[in-house]
């Protein structure tokens, strides 16, 4: 990313770490990326599943969270704007989160403006509406009451209810195709036309990385898919001069 040129003004856009003890690669990876790249960059945003799963902002001060945590308020005290949008692994992430990064939580979708583009981000999986299972499960936990009454219980019964999603998820990951796993073309359309057509859309959760050029309403927009960090880390850089891909080697 050095050749891109640093003192460009630039903003980074990640998604899908899934940041767990289990991968500790991953997690080196990412702290390396949060001194040395990402330190370099007007704004990082992050969106979603930067965490594998996240039972509560309680488990903060867990010794694997703590120095992610503490790298993230490193680079936000350090200038770079920090954001934040849910993923469906870590929709629990909360304002003690927030504070403790100094990251900005936004709503998923949002817009933001950048280097006199019109941007629209999301982490994506409310675009998978062909998955009907799945859009049911997210209404639910995605529901206040929902989520008082689960962060109501103990932290160490949290994460056994999260573990057994979790295998249920993954059985029934490998009966769904593929194609019901991805976003549906008319729920993205419908999207860019409630937006006004934003000239970009970036999002992750499919683990398909691609730009998507779509025509619409006489409009033409970017759909840029973010890579995961599985076999390397994945970042998208933008700034005035255009949008570049970079992979992170662990
Ligand atoms: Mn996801």
């Amino acid at each position: 990313m050095t050749n891109l040129g640093n003192a460009v003004s630039h903003s980074l856009f990640i998604s899908d770490l899934h940041l767990c003890a289990s991968r500790p690669a991953i997690t080196s990876a990412f702290l390396k990326f949060l001194q040395n790249i990402a330190n370099k960059a007007e704004q990082l945003f992050i969106l979603g599943d930067l965490f594998e799963y996240w039972a509560g902002d309680d488990d903060l001060n867990h010794a694997d969270h703590a120095v992610i945590i503490s790298a993230i308020k490193t680079l936000s005290n350090s200038g770079t704007q920090v954001f934040f949008i849910h993923g469906n692994r870590d929709f629990l992430i909360g304002q003690q989160f927030a504070a403790a990064t100094g990251a900005k939580l936004l709503k998923d979708p949002s817009e933001v403006n950048l280097y006199g583009k019109r941007i629209m981000i999301s982490h994506g999986d409310e675009l998978c509406t062909d998955d009907s299972r799945y859009q049911a499960f997210r209404l639910q936990v995605r529901s206040p009451e929902w989520q008082q009454d689960f962060l109501s219980h103990p932290l160490s019964a949290r994460k056994a209810q999260i573990e057994v999603l979790r295998l249920q998820s993954e059985q029934e990951k490998s009966n769904k195709s593929l194609e019901i796993m991805d976003v549906n073309e008319a729920a993205v359309r419908a999207l860019l036309r409630h937006h006004a057509y934003p000239e970009l859309f970036i999002h992750g959760h499919t683990h398909r990385p691609n730009t998507h050029n779509i025509e619409i309403d006489g409009h033409h927009c970017q759909r840029i898919v973010l890579g995961d960090w599985y076999e390397q880390g994945s970042c998208l850089r933008l700034d005035e001069n255009g949008i570049y891909h970079q992979a992170i080697s662990f």
